[in-house]
């Protein structure tokens, strides 16, 4: 008797939005791994999953689009399921109408319940035979007469069906949220990545609690949940085992980690001990708050040698009125304070903010305090974004009054102002000798170039060293460090050569 492992079927992961999603997509894809589905093409896939971002429009626009595009294929192919995940996925009000708009979609899933997923593709995609797709546990023995061979006909996917009330067979959606006020802590850890890429990401508080006025994210994530700290232990570990010699610790208020854990446990706490994990060379982090970081906090992180010295914390307005009508919770003398006390804390430390223009009345001069703002605190680097509308935020019911024209001229003024910031202070990097982390490589008029970045998240480029490719030598790898002596600067990134110290 011969075991034997056939593939099922084949699927395709889409992915928008921040650095939790695409880390949710990544265990995704390790669990339809597992079962031995096969990566593909979307117009190849018998499962395309859309993890989906809600946080401003355009990125919906684009999951509608491809639901409707899904939609005519499945017409055509009846091995074809479609699974929604991401932010689009908010409560049963929310599936229920995308579901009525779009009833060929087969599961709505939460990463927290990505478990289903094995349970939900035995019900609906299983082949009863033909090649690639037939559940077999063992082969006869080809020798052995005794055995009737396994007859193989053409591939036929049954799916789960059931009857309305009509008395119609239909296939229904399978949804999996939680109800109204339950507190769903699991998050699928079975399910970490197989592989590793040298920067990985480790989500440790999930949803939040937050109610800026113009933001989804609330009632499409839930409240804040934080990962224990022994699961996140366990993880990082095996991320670094799997090849991540950097951790990026993923909350949309990452300070806010332990707080409903029941010993407390804060960041930096969880940032010892991750310090402690051998090969583990740096701990970044995002995105943070400025109320709920501490002197102590900020302190202790500081004198982690491994936690490197880079700040994302959103702003969103440089006006106190824009604050209040945003909900953000401070005020901007409390955001300057922060900002201060910070770079009094951690010498040498880079800061990033977010900026949404264009918000719900917006004025003219209260635009140019985000100007102010930007000149006074100089950040090595603005996400700048014009506002849009979410459906079901409290400012949705505010009119929308800055038009869409004034909203991409702030826009642009944001960057014109930040380009020329950010063009000086990288300046200073030129001549100085940077510890690089190899993330990719690419070869431009035949020479390799590296790309990584330096501990402040400054994006680095410079050619693979000649010592890399002389005889006996390792090619410069994703994942190993490069000393780099920046010979110029651009608003955007660094250049410079290798050198061997
Ligand atoms: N939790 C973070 C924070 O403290 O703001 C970030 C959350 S959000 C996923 C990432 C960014 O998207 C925000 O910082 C904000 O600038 C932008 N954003 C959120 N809602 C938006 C909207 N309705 N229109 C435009 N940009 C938005």
């Amino acid at each position: 008797m011969t075991t034997i492992s056939i593939p099922r079927g084949k699927y395709h992961i889409w992915t928008v939005g921040c650095q939790m999603n695409q880390a949710d997509s990544q265990r995704i894809q390790t669990m339809l791994d597992e079962l031995g589905w096969e990566e593909a093409s979307m117009e190849q896939a018998n499962l395309v999953v859309l993890n989906t971002c809600s946080v401003r429009q355009a990125p919906e626009e684009k999951a509608h689009n491809l639901l409707a595009q899904l939609k005519r294929a499945k017409n055509e192919r009846s091995d074809l399921l479609v699974a929604l995940m991401g932010c689009m996925i908010g409560n049963q009000k929310t599936i229920d109408a995308l579901g009525k708009r779009y009833p060929h979609i087969d599961l709505f899933m939460k990463v927290e319940h990505a478990d289903i997923l094995p349970r939900f593709l035995e019900e609906r995609w299983t082949p009863i035979s033909g090649a690639g797709c037939l559940d077999i546990e063992f082969m006869p023995d080809a020798s052995d007469d005794t055995v009737e061979e396994i007859p193989v006909s053409p591939m036929v996917p049954t799916f789960a069906t059931s009857t309305n009330r009509a008395g119609k067979r239909t296939v229904l959606p399978m949804a999996i949220t939680p109800k109204p006020g339950e507190r769903v802590a699991h998050y699928p850890t079975k399910i970490e990545p197989a592989k590793a890429s040298p920067a990985a990401w480790l989500p440790i508080v999930l949803g939040c609690n937050k109610v800026c006025t113009y933001c989804i994210v609330p009632y499409r994530r839930g409240r804040e949940r934080s990962r224990p700290m022994d699961e996140l232990m366990i993880e990082a570990r095996s991320l670094v085992n799997k090849g991540a010699k950097e951790l990026t610790l993923l909350g949309q208020t990452v300070e806010a980690y332990g707080l409903d854990l029941p010993d407390q446990p804060d960041l930096a706490d969880l940032m010892t001990n991750l310090s402690e994990i051998e090969g583990l060379a740096r701990i970044r982090f995002m995105t943070s708050y400025p109320r709920h970081m501490t002197d102590s906090m900020i302190e202790r992180m500081a004198h982690l040698p491994k936690v490197c010295e880079h700040l994302n914390i959103p702003v969103q307005s440089g006006d106190d009125v824009m604050l209040k009508r945003m909900k953000r919770g401070y005020s901007l003398d409390e955001y300057i304070e922060r900002i201060e006390r910070v770079r009094a804390l951690w010498p040498n430390i880079t800061l990033s903010t977010d900026i949404i223009v264009g918000f719900c009345g917006e004025t003219e001069e209260e635009f140019q305090h985000t100007l102010d703002l930007l000149e006074k605190i100089r950040f090595d680097v603005v996400h700048v974004a014009a506002y849009s509308v979410r459906p079901g935020t409290v400012a949705a019911r505010w009119e929308d009054d800055v038009p869409l024209a004034e909203k991409k001229r702030r826009l642009h003024a944001v960057e014109e102002v930040q380009g020329k910031i950010a063009f000086e202070l990288n300046q200073s990097y030129v001549g100085k000798v940077e510890e690089v982390m190899v993330e990719d490589t690419n070869t431009t008029h035949g020479r390799k170039q590296l790309k990584g970045r330096n501990r402040a998240n400054k994006l680095v480029f410079c050619p693979e060293p000649d010592s890399a490719t002389s005889e006996g030598q390792r090619a410069i790898q994703p994942g190993d460090f490069v000393q780099v002596r920046i010979e110029r600067a651009t608003a955007w990134s660094l250049q410079g050569e290798a050198v061997v110290l």
